[in-house]
């Protein structure tokens, strides 16, 4: 097995503040996508904001099974025609990692429908991760808890749909929790929302995040089918039932009219 993925980096605070600089001199994608190739079954590649269409052309993204996504300082300058196009990639089955800030993504809060946000604190507090689905995919490997000696804490509430499963709930020194590892599923694809990752921290340095991270690609890339037919609700007419059956009443619409192909 041959996981294809695709790490997006907005590599903008590792270009503009020496701190961050100095924990991801090549930035916070290319460490993830190192940690990932570990894997012998993930294929780890990077993108960037500052690609032409930031990395994500279509030909990028149908050779893409799992796509992850960090950004912060400049979701508004992702064009919304990539967000469409990645947002089409994952109805038709490409799985997505969502990292830290990108909580406030477009393309997390499209899929999501909410305003997806939190409250927040950047104190460089302890958090400690507590594994909530012990049998869950994402989780395997890890202790029942572990802890991150600096974080930034990211607070409910977190206005976001019910998760499909919760697999990670974090307590931050401060007092708050949060609900740090999340799953939806949207078309045919697989969302995994993963809350620790802020760029001043070493958090992509740690050995449980990497793990978690090759968890959730395994996680997110095993739905990654092709379905390409979700854009067209195609009419299956009487005489292509499953059983035969006799037409009874109107049949008001043709295949291909405006409003119901
Ligand atoms: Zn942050």
């Amino acid at each position: 097995m041959s996981i294809r993925t695709l790490v997006w980096g907005e590599y903008i605070h590792e270009q503009t503040n020496a701190d961050v600089r100095s924990l991801y001199p090549d930035g916070m994608h290319t460490l993830i996508a190192s940690a990932l190739g570990e894997d012998e079954d993930i294929i780890a590649s990077t993108a960037t904001l500052q690609e032409a269409e930031h990395g994500l052309s279509e030909s990028v993204l149908d050779a893409t099974d799992v796509l992850i996504w960090w950004g912060h300082a400049a979701h508004g300058d992702v064009s919304d025609a990539i967000v469409e196009r990645v947002q089409q990639r994952v109805w038709e089955g490409m799985g997505l990692l969502v990292l830290h800030s990108a909580h406030f993504s477009k393309i997390f809060k499209r899929l999501m429908g909410t305003p997806c946000s939190l409250t927040w604190r950047e104190a460089g507090e302890r958090e400690r991760l507590w594994v909530v689905n012990r049998s869950h995919p994402i989780a395997m490997g890890i202790d029942p808890c572990f802890e991150l000696p600096q974080s930034e804490m990211y607070g409910e509430p977190f206005v976001i749909p019910e998760p499909m499963e919760t697999v990670f709930l974090s307590w931050y020194e401060g007092g708050e929790v949060f609900r740090s590892g999340l799953t939806w599923q949207r078309g045919a694809g697989r969302i995994f929302y993963f809350a620790p990752g802020h760029e001043t921290y070493p958090i992509y340095h740690d050995r449980n995040v990497q793990q978690i991270l090759r968890n959730a690609v395994h996680w997110a890339a095993s739905s990654a089918i092709a379905w390409k037919g979700i854009e067209r609700a195609p009419n299956r007419p009487v005489d292509q039932a499953p059983e035969p059956i006799e037409q009874r009443g109107l049949s008001l619409h043709q295949d291909g009219e405006e409003g119901f192909q």
